[in-house]
């Protein structure tokens, strides 16, 4: 079995950023990056308030720099994810692919939030066949074609605007008759005329044949039943964090994010730590997942020193 002092698990800017701290502090941070290196950030397309770009840098542009640093100041960053844990007693056990087990002293969890469905067999069944949570990874596919968002937040409007410049039709489906988008985004949907915003809607099944996705069934607020043809369905309702494998331990809040005390990285269980997303129902930006990866490298730091006094 392997010893690590700080074992770092998620590979999106909150891991990365604990790792380039850790590494500083002399910690020996090991990180494993998961099922998507990099994170969610891979999957959008500019990212232009990341301070400190002045013309905007790619989300895999950030991440490859962010790893690149990590591992140039020490940082040993593995490819891996990690499949059970037990945080029942120290140092803490964790088990990677299902077969290399590590005893680790200190753990921050970094493991972000992954998008939410909405549960319908139609979108099981056709998706990768139309059905997608990402329009920056598959928009590319329906160039000139008609497709459709769903959601109403800033996910949504940035993916339809997205959408918009490559596809002939984007249609919003939202369920309520506002966004809950910030105002900036919603103007810019509004404003861009291939959009059309489907109001007081709901998906009530996707549908297609066997090549994919070929509409969708819509049932509005006022019963009204009807079908939009699409060639692609982009969901953008939100995401649900990746807490799973530590909650049996770790405390979360009723939606799963883990709850960390006060303005720390800290959870109720001593030694392990929460950065990112996994933590942060609320702000789920890169910079504010990078700042809570800083703090948790800090609190692991001081908690390490904490074991050599005694
Ligand atoms: P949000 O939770 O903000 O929005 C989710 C949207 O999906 C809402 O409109 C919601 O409707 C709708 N929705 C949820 N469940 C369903 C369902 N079952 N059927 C139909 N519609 C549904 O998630 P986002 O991913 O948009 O944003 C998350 C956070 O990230 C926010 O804080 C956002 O501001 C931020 N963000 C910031 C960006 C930026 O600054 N550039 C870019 C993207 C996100 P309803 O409103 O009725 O609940």
């Amino acid at each position: 079995m392997e010893n690590i002092r700080c074992l770092i698990i998620g590979g999106g800017p909150a891991g990365y950023t604990a790792a380039i701290y850790a590494s500083r502090a002399n910690l020996s941070p090991v990180l494993y990056e998961g099922l998507q290196p990099g994170g969610q950030l891979t999957t959008t397309t500019d990212i232009e308030n990341y301070p400190g770009f002045e013309n905007g840098i790619s989300g895999q542009g950030l991440m490859d720099t962010m790893k690149a640093q990590a591992v140039r100041l020490g940082a040993d960053i593995r490819n891996g994810i990690v499949t059970s844990a037990d945080l029942s007693s120290r140092p803490f056990r964790i088990v990677v692919d299902g077969d290399k087990e590590i005893a680790a002293e200190s753990i921050v969890i970094a493991t972000g939030a992954t998008a939410k469905y909405l549960g319908l067999p139609s979108e099981e069944k056709f998706r990768g066949m139309g059905v997608s949570a990402c329009a920056t990874c598959d928009g590319f596919f329906y160039r000139k074609k008609d497709v459709a968002v769903v959601g109403g937040g800033d996910t949504a409007c940035e993916e339809a605007s997205y959408l918009a410049g490559i596809c002939k039709k984007v249609y919003m489906i939202v369920r309520r008759d506002v966004l809950r988008a910030s105002v900036a985004m919603q103007e810019k949907v509004k404003n861009t005329p291939n959009i059309e915003i489907l109001w007081n809607c709901n998906t009530q099944e996707i549908l297609g044949d066997q090549s994919g996705v070929t509409g969708v069934r819509i049932l509005r607020k006022d019963g009204e039943v009807f079908n939009i043809a699409v060639d692609g369905f982009f969901l953008a309702i939100g995401h649900h964090p990746n807490s799973e494998l530590f909650s049996k331990w770790v405390n979360v809040n009723g939606e799963g994010y883990i709850i960390t005390e006060d303005k720390t990285s800290r959870t109720n269980v001593e030694g392990v730590f929460a950065a990112g997303d996994v933590q942060d129902p609320l702000y789920r930006q890169a910079v504010t997942a990078a700042a809570s990866g800083c703090r948790a490298a800090m609190d692991v730091e001081k908690y390490l020193n904490s074991l050599k006094q005694y």
